[in-house]
């Protein structure tokens, strides 16, 4: 290899031959689609078989241009032409059978192939079978043609190298194809079969060692940790649903009876409570964190937005007003002095329980027992986070609560350290919510609606995913559409604004007054989407909703249909929506599907196939390092396979001291070991 191509490969992070190997392609030109040329398609590998009719040259001083016309065998055409290859020309000879690969490009009536690669055939017509040609990732200045040709050379000459990670029961139990076989099959793959089964092979060793990881995170916090043994019994279970207006549904009762027994026990529970909007997780929240506090240990309850938090302090003042709890608020716009008095309480254990915003974690507060921490709204609530309430080996309770349904595939990956509870019904009284699509020719008649759910006492949200109007981002600002609202559709009505970038003290105003119905109508950024709670809203209106993601959208749908009100919600696009073939993004389809469905774990899953995890939490927030062969999507089945059989490897030898499995520890702490922290395993 020269010492350029050797600098472009350095380029792509293959110093060693070793690097290389793994290198896989990240996608195949299927030249085995053998077709007539009536039967061609533009711009996909094909191949065509023919015989060779017509050959001319044209040009000089190397700008030549070589055409060769073959006709197949039900009398088409094809016109194989090659540039700067003068010498092509003397390859070939009129009468002779030939084949052409390549992606044909329709040039008037004719097919043509440019470059494409040639196969000489005798009149038995031998079966054309090498079909599966590997596509690299690229760096400037080395083509594929290059690249294929240096990774066959490392291919070559390496691919005995790398020793097998997988113990010989391993590979057997789960009939993966050893490294041997799958390092040359996944760079040159004979056929499409020999090609999945060195993918899969790669696929499961890529989710077996990342839960592999994941399991020893689990056990890391289990057997590092302390946290306080909070158990419940009847007599106290009594005094805290005395406490709540109402009765527990089925699913708050078993989802409690799941925290319960995490809390009993002096691991740290570490559990991610997913339910719908307006499921009543706040109250599963509140009978833990109120069992923590009968038990002498403090607990902690943060919210993502201070009128969030304030909200959950309100519920709390009304049901604790006759108790002997101290529970106090602790955000950002707090006077000093009040912020102290809590400060000082949490150290000396004076207080028992405080709600707030994530500022908790950052701003040095020191508790005399927290037992128990409850996350609300919060799905980023990493590792590390996690660590900042631990001191020495004590570690309170966790329990993450979040509206946004995540995925299986997503749960078992991103979240898989995390216990997993659903709540899966709702409360009695919650209203089924209509959702329509507004077209733009529609919108009269929408407003008219609109305007008819107010006049009957009603309230309503518009929410854009825009402060300003933006010249790079086309999408409906909030600042624009109050103005259009209050001097248009809206004029007779008391309309009000929320964004993110007023002060907390306006921001606190509005919604105070949208709560207190001085306000029929609250123009916001989707501040409001997470847990805001004013049941005489009916309405939503949600602009641009292409800009959102479909658990987005669901979560603000959420904010309605909770008082005895049937709920509506009326997506306003933009433009008129392309049916499905012009619109790319599947717009229509997305939108469709949200209108048609009221089950948020169906629209996760859903958002996700559609438009991968990116969309679900922003970028990588868990801190893990991206997969690179698997794809959660496609790869689902294999990723179930990887997570049983890596619990039970883990379950037979934790720490996986066995020396049959060193390699296997190996790769999972050069992988994850940094990310999550895993220090030395076992
Ligand atoms: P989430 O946080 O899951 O969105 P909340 O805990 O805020 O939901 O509950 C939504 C509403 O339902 C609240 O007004 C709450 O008081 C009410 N609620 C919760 N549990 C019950 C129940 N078991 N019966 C009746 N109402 C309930
Ligand atoms: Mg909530």
């Amino acid at each position: 290899m020269n010492d350029a191509r050797a600098l472009l490969l350095g380029k792509l992070g293959l110093h060693y031959a070793a690097d290389a190997l793994f290198n896989f392609p990240r996608d195949y030109e299927d030249f085995s689609d053998l077709r007539l040329v009536s039967e061609l398609v533009a711009d996909e590998p094909q191949t065509v078989r023919g015989v060779v009719t017509e050959i001319d040259s044209r040009g000089s001083y190397g700008k030549t241009r070589v055409g060769v016309i073959i006709q197949d065998d039900a009398g088409g055409w094809l016109r194989a032409t090659w540039f700067n290859q003068l010498f092509m020309r003397d390859k070939f000879k009129e009468g002779q059978r030939v084949q052409f690969s390549g992606k044909p490009r329709a040039k008037g009536q004719r097919w043509e192939m440019a470059h494409p690669r040639v196969a000489w055939i005798d009149g038995g017509d031998t079966p054309y079978d090498e079909g599966l040609l590997p596509v690299y990732a690229l760096t400037e200045g080395l083509t594929q043609f290059h690249m294929r040709r240096v990774m066959a050379e490392v291919v070559d000459q390496f691919v005995d190298a790398p020793q097998e990670v997988f113990p010989e029961s391993l590979l057997k139990q789960h009939e993966l194809m050893r490294l041997r076989e799958a390092l040359p099959a996944i760079h040159q793959p004979q056929d499409k079969e020999l090609l999945n089964a060195a993918r899969r092979r790669f696929v499961f060793q890529e989710l077996f060692i990342l839960q592999l990881a994941l399991a020893a995170r689990r056990r890391q916090q289990q057997v590092g940790f302390r946290a306080p043994e909070l158990a419940i019994d009847a007599k106290l279970d009594a005094r805290i649903t005395r406490l709540l207006p109402f009765e527990l549904t089925a699913g708050q009762r078993q989802v409690i009876d799941e925290v319960a027994a995490d809390l009993a026990s002096t691991t740290p529970m570490n559990r991610l409570l997913q339910g719908d909007v307006g499921s009543g997780k706040t109250v599963v929240a509140l009978y833990a964190m109120l069992a923590c506090v009968a038990r002498g240990s403090q607990a902690v309850l943060m919210a993502p937005t201070e009128i969030l938090a304030r909200q959950h302090a309100a519920t709390l003042d009304a049901l604790l007003a006759a108790g002997r709890v101290e529970h106090r608020l602790l955000v950002g716009g707090q006077k000093e002095a009040e912020r102290q008095e809590v400060l000082s309480g949490l150290q000396s254990g004076d207080v028992d329980l405080v709600i707030g915003t994530h500022a908790i974690l950052s701003e040095g507060v020191e508790f005399a027992k927290l037992g128990l921490a409850v996350i609300d709204e919060q799905h980023k609530f990493g590792v590390r986070q996690r660590a900042a309430l631990r001191s020495g080996d004590h570690s309170p309770h966790y329990l993450v609560m979040t509206a946004t349904p995540i995925p299986r595939t997503m749960s078992m990956t991103q979240f898989g350290d995390l216990e997993v509870s659903r709540l899966t019904d709702m409360p009695a009284g919650r209203q089924p919510v209509t959702t329509y699509l507004v077209e733009p020719d529609q919108r009269p008649r929408w407003w008219n609606f609109v305007r008819q759910r107010l006049d009957e006492g009603r309230q309503a949200y518009f929410v854009a995913p825009l402060v300003d109007e933006s010249a790079t981002v086309e999408a409906t600002s909030v600042n624009e559409a109050f103005e259009e609202l209050t001097n248009g559709e809206l004029d007779a009505y008391r309309v009000g604004l929320l964004h993110g970038r007023m002060s907390s003290g306006e921001k606190e105003g509005a919604m105070q007054q949208f709560r207190d119905s001085e306000l029929q109508v609250l123009v916001s950024t989707t501040v409001i989407e997470v847990g805001v709670d004013v049941p005489n809203a009916s309405v939503i209106v949600i602009a641009s909703p292409e800009r959102f993601g479909l658990s987005q959208l669901h979560q603000l749908r959420g904010r309605v249909g909770r008082g005895g009100h049937p709920g509506f919600c009326g997506l306003l696009a933009m433009q008129p929506l392309g049916e499905e073939e012009d619109a790319p993004d599947k717009t229509r389809e997305r939108l469709e599907a949200f209108a048609n469905t009221t089950d948020g774990f169906e629209l996760a899953e859903l958002d996700f196939e559609l438009r991968g995890p990116g969309d679900l939490f922003g970028a990588s927030q868990s801190g893990l390092p991206p997969l690179r062969v698997a794809d959660l999507i496609r790869d689902r089945e294999v990723l179930e396979q990887a997570r049983t059989a890596a619990t039970e490897l883990f379950t037979a030898d934790p720490g996986l001291a066995q020396p049959e499995h060193a390699k296997l520890r190996r790769q999972m702490l050069h992988r994850y070991g940094e990310a999550l922290e895993l220090g030395d395993v076992g």
